[in-house]
């Protein structure tokens, strides 16, 4: 099935995308452009607090599909673990009051940790966060990570390991983020795809791309059509398994974030229409 038009009123851009812009520049800039939505980075409003936050946003009213981000349930200390949830439930408080959809987790991984110790850390984290959860009505979207990133930052790799988890808590504010960058290789991959949404679990799409030349695992992604992601065509699978939510653009790039950014969010906006 053909991927349908995009529509810029059901895209957002993740505030780390234009890193060199205060929550302000980037929610008015978004909203001039028809961008329909903002997904907040902490550190975007770690300056003047998350009721200013709420206020920038609502007065460019701009949806708000996710706060990003939260997870890194494993270690090897358990009072690190302890202080880790704590400040998951922070972060929820600030998703409700935000007004985001969900909260993305990057759920971690930890030297000296196995992969399926780390797992099982992982499944008694969001366990003990989902209560809290409810309490905020915030939901929670693991991502799988590329598995680049077993070492430090996710114990989660594949599809398959994130719906495990989904499974084993049933819980239907529990769901997956699903970024083009870490998913795009996966041999299940649509099989993967179609599993989850027939679920109802997809919750959050990420766009980007995996470049050639990349020089840098994080922070030299490309935009979508700068790479070999076939971005329009995981968007179809999406969107035919059930997602109708939004196209979120999140890339971390050392070279667009030395551009200005106005001309870069152009370019973004032609690659939505053009590769997305
Ligand atoms: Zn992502």
């Amino acid at each position: 099935m053909a991927a349908s038009p995009i529509d810029l009123k059901k895209c957002a851009v993740h505030t780390r995308t234009n890193k060199p812009w205060s929550l302000r520049q980037c929610c008015e800039a978004y909203a001039k452009r028809g961008i329909g939505g903002v997904s907040v980075w902490d550190d975007a409003y770690a300056g003047i607090g998350v009721a200013e936050a709420r206020r920038i946003i609502d007065g460019t009213g701009l949806g708000v599909p996710a706060l990003v981000r939260g997870g890194f349930f494993t270690s090897l200390d358990e009072r690190v673990r302890t202080e880790s949830l704590d400040h998951n439930r922070k972060l929820l408080d600030d998703a409700a009051v935000i007004g985001a959809d969900m909260l993305v987790l990057v759920v971690g991984a930890t030297p000296g940790l196995s992969l399926a110790d780390a797992r099982a850390q992982v499944i008694d984290g969001i366990s003990r966060l989902l209560p809290h959860a409810e309490q905020t009505g915030v939901k929670l979207a693991i991502e799988p990570l590329h598995p680049m990133y077993a070492d430090n930052k996710s114990c989660i790799n594949r599809i398959t390991e994130a719906r495990s988890v989904a499974d084993a808590l049933d819980h239907p504010l529990l769901g997956l983020a699903l970024d083009v960058y870490h998913i795009w290789w996966d041999p299940d991959l649509d099989d993967e795809i179609t599993s989850v949404g027939a679920d109802g679990r997809i919750f959050g799409f990420h766009v980007c791309d995996w470049k050639l030349d990349t020089n840098n695992l994080l922070t030299d992604r490309g935009l979508m059509g700068d790479g070999v992601i076939d971005v329009r065509g995981i968007r179809s699978k999406v969107e035919s398994a059930g997602f109708h939510g939004w196209n979120e653009v999140e890339v971390f790039s050392e070279r667009y974030w030395a551009m200005d950014q106005d001309a870069y969010l152009d370019l973004i906006v032609e690659r939505l229409g053009s590769c997305t």
